[in-house]
């Protein structure tokens, strides 16, 4: 069965892509080459036995009563294929929850890492990539196109840079890639959060309003850890310093409103809670 949550009038499904292996140093950067059996028990609890972290792709679909949305799309079969990682399932996953791709009519790409746009780009004629959802406006910060595509991104591995631009020069080619601000409504109950610091132009969505609302979010948190230690930056944090007062923000956010959190890299959704200095997360 799937399991649609109601927030407000709109339902928020989540599309499993699978799961990915990550050293501990990677997610969290406190760690990088803090040998295994020094880490504090917290952390080993949460290895596999191989002494990696497993963490969860999950895009959301949001369906509101006029509109589907989808934010982001996993890695992709060929990522997941180059990878030998247990990802690129969510296009099966999609089609499992009775959603065939012409209906998805807004894509939001939260940013332009491989693990989240990929799975929006599928192999075209003679080697090119064409979207996936073609009827679908992707929507993506201008901010995150200028630092990617127009400038030499800086604070990022060089090797993400070119599967960034292949893929959003893809989705431009086809014309179905839209620039936007953020913050602005995208449906009806369904707004875009400017979270800068992952990346310049990571983006969150909000849904609801008033007590009944959810913020599905991209990486402003990448590890269940990141609630007791917001503090704790990822190497993927192209701007560390901001990632960890946007990941505070939107925590102190999530506490007031007592919305429901949907993060891609966290097996559920659930809510935030204060907990001495920092937070906890309480599964739904
Ligand atoms: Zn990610």
């Amino acid at each position: 069965m799937d399991r649609w949550t109601n927030v407000g009038s709109a339902g928020l499904l989540v599309i499993e892509d699978g799961l990915a292996t990550y050293e501990i140093g990677f997610a969290i950067v406190h760690f990088d080459g803090v040998p295994n059996e020094q880490l504090p028990d917290e952390i080993r609890s949460g290895f596999a036995e191989d002494g990696l972290i497993y963490l969860p792709y999950n895009p959301t679909l949001i369906r509101t009563d006029t509109t589907t949305v989808l934010v982001d799309f996993g890695a992709g079969h060929e990522a997941a294929v180059e990878w030998e990682e247990d990802v690129g399932h969510a296009a099966g996953s999609l089609r499992a929850a009775g959603v065939s791709p012409d209906q998805v009519e807004i894509a939001v790409i939260t940013h332009a890492h491989a693990d989240h746009l990929g799975g929006l780009v599928v192999p075209g004629e003679g080697g090119a990539r064409a979207p996936r959802f073609p009827g679908a406006r992707h929507l993506l910060a201008r901010a995150e196109w200028r630092y990617w595509v127009e400038e030499e991104p800086a604070g990022v591995s060089v090797e993400m840079i070119p599967d960034a631009r292949r893929d959003l020069h893809a989705l431009r080619e086809a014309g179905v890639l839209e620039l936007v601000d953020g913050d602005e409504e995208i449906a009806d109950g369904v707004r875009l959060l400017p979270t800068p610091g992952h990346t310049p132009g990571h983006l969150s969505v909000l849904v609801g309003s008033g007590p009944e609302t959810a913020v599905v979010n991209g990486d402003v948190l990448l590890t269940p850890w990141a609630f007791a230690h917001p503090e704790w930056d990822s190497r993927a944090d192209v701007d560390p310093e901001l990632a960890v007062r946007t990941r505070r923000a939107l925590f102190d956010r999530l506490v007031e409103s007592g919305g429901l959190l949907f993060a891609y890299h966290l097996e559920t959704p659930g809510r935030v809670r204060p907990a001495g200095d920092a937070y906890a997360f309480d599964p739904a």
